[in-house]
């Protein structure tokens, strides 16, 4: 099962832009086991704000 977010979430255009490499998308966005435990998810449902540049671990990146 993947991530309810998949095709919404900023990552898949970070992906695009070569900006981030595809090992998010396969540890967490893809993951069954793994998506709930991204921050980025839990956010989400929290329905607290959170930047484009927040990775699914919690460590934030450049994306200038
Ligand atoms: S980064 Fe997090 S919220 Fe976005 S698609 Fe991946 S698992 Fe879902």
């Amino acid at each position: 099962m993947t991530c309810e977010w998949f095709e919404s979430c900023p990552l898949r255009r970070l992906e695009r832009e070569g900006k981030i490499k595809e090992k998010w998308k396969n540890n967490y966005c893809d993951t069954e086991d793994n998506f709930k435990n991204c921050i980025r998810y839990k956010m989400v449902e929290r329905g607290e704000a959170h930047p484009d540049n927040l990775m699914p671990d919690g460590t934030k990146i450049d994306v200038s």
